[in-house]
């Protein structure tokens, strides 16, 4: 137990929250998940961060790291015992320092990602991670979760846009690793470990990200389709006229852009009518250093082959930056319409695209015998082979009946997902959502060296407890 006074004199008394004022800091973005802590406590630097790991490990007191809470999995949720410290990032959001020669920035945890985004725009530079999340998520919940989004493409993930982290360790140590390095074989990369780990491992609190230079043209076109194998062809012919060029294939079903059409009227639909005779839909974006009219040439060339070739039935090709962003904001809407068809059981599978269009339609079925009635609601970035494979009651009972069988519906799916080869959290990670499920799909040799790297970075437990791993077999 840790008095609150001890708290207090670390951080200030105005910044460790109990009560009323804890409460959204202890519930996730979707309401799926309710926890207690201690307190949720708000240090302002590094050091505070340090000096409170330092008191939970003398206490044995579990610590739960919290960034914008966006996350999708639980795992920034405390369990309900209330014995944790919840340790918010919120206050941890400077940016230290911007180096344009070296293409990099060393950005704090806390900082929302659309900040560092526009602070790479101010100095000419593009930070190419994007979410629709992105106003609220921070780099820290990025890095622990190993975020993707729309633009991994041509850019990568999290993972891969990092070169250096800060991290305070689960003994409250202070590792000091921002390196703008592009290349570094001085021994086992802990970059990489603490990257993905969801707060398991340490806290992150400080990265060194790398910059971009800014496209000088970007083409946007949103497509019809009949079915996912045209997408797919779609995405091939993409990926050959455009190289490295090509930044984005999001496919959506039909389902998706109604709801979002009912939800928000005033977003404007480009096709006449969405309805079974379209069924799905692809966003597709190039964007290029060369100039306007080549990328536009090039554009145009790739689209007049998709639908020669029969693979796209219709096609708005964005004449502006407002209405690219206008086709995006179709697209990042989804999330947000979704919770009109009520809440979903949510899979963020990746799978080989060759294998997708075989894949959704045996799952699909499958789940149609099983639960009658449910609603399959599916977009997400098949250019990563990564769908958000979402189930909503539809016809099938009440939302609470569908949600009292999620671990059934789990099943039909995550089974599908890992006899084709695939991943059951692509983008999402873990948390408290999968963490049962590892031990069913995890290679067994593979999760006993997970359980052993715990054990040696957090040998007392006390980080982010239960999250991640399921409890060990030995
Ligand atoms: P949180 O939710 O606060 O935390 C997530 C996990 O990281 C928790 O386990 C927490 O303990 C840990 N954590 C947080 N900060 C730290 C830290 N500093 N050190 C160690 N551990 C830490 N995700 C995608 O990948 N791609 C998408 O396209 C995408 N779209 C989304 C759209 C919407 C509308 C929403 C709501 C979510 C979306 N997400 C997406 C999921 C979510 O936004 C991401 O997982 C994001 O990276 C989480 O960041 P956060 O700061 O909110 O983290």
């Amino acid at each position: 137990m840790i008095d609150l006074a001890v708290l207090h004199g670390i951080v200030g008394e105005q910044h460790v929250l109990t009560g009323d004022a804890a409460a959204p800091y202890l519930s996730d973005w979707r309401g799926r998940y309710i926890g207690a802590a201690l307190a949720v406590v708000r240090p302002g630097s590094t050091a505070e961060f340090a000096a409170l790991v330092r008191l939970c490990a003398d206490a044995g007191v579990p610590v739960v790291p919290q960034g914008g809470n966006t996350g999708l999995c639980g795992g920034a949720t405390p369990d309900a015992s209330g014995r944790a410290v919840l340790l918010s990032t919120q206050r941890l959001n400077r940016i230290r320092a911007i180096d344009r020669d070296n293409d990099t920035m060393d950005v704090e945890a806390g900082c929302v990602l659309q900040e560092v985004q526009q602070a790479a725009h101010e100095v000419g530079r593009l930070f190419p991670l994007s979410l629709g999340s992105e106003g609220s998520c921070t780099v820290g919940g990025n890095l622990a979760t190993n975020a993707g989004g729309t633009q991994v493409l041509r850019y990568g993930t999290m993972r891969e846009l990092t070169l250096g982290l800060e991290v305070v360790t689960a003994q409250g140590d202070i590792w000091h690793g921002l390196r703008g390095l592009r290349k570094d074989n001085t021994g086992y990369d802990l970059r990489d470990l603490y990257i993905g780990s969801e707060g398991t491992l340490g806290i992150i609190t400080a990265a060194t990200l790398k910059l971009y230079p800014l496209p000088v043209a970007r083409c946007t076109a949103l497509l019809a389709l009949s079915s996912i194998e045209d997408a797919i062809r779609t995405l091939t012919l993409a990926r050959q006229g455009f190289g490295a060029s090509l930044t984005g294939f999001e496919l959506m079903a039909g389902n998706c852009l109604q709801a979002v059409q009912r939800c928000f009227p005033a977003q404007q639909l480009p096709f006449d009518a969405v309805s079974a005779a379209l069924p799905w839909f692809a966003l597709l974006e190039l964007s290029d250093s060369e100039s306007e009219a080549r990328a536009r040439e090039r554009f145009e060339t790739v689209l007049g082959e998709a639908i020669e070739a029969g693979c796209v039935r219709d096609a708005v090709i964005a004449g502006s930056l407002a209405q690219s962003r206008a086709l995006w904001h179709l697209r990042e809407s989804i999330p947000l319409a979704e919770r009109e068809l009520g809440k979903c059981i949510k899979h963020d599978i990746s799978i080989p695209v060759s294998r997708m269009a075989a894949f959704v339609r045996d799952t699909n079925q499958a789940l149609q015998q099983a639960f009658p009635g449910v609603q399959h609601v599916i977009f997400g970035h098949l250019g990563d082979g990564n769908l958000h494979y979402n189930v909503a009651h539809g016809e099938h009972g009440s939302e609470s009946d569908l949600l009292a069988r999620q671990d059934a519906v789990f099943e039909v799916v995550h089974d599908r997902v890992h006899a084709v080869g695939g991943s059951i959290s692509a983008e999402h990670g873990v948390g408290q959502l999968k963490r049962d499920a590892l031990s069913r799909y995890k290679d067994p040799v593979e999760l006993a060296l997970m359980h052993r790297v715990k054990r040696a970075l957090d040998p007392l437990g006390i980080m982010n407890p239960d999250r991640v791993l399921p409890p060990a077999a030995i």
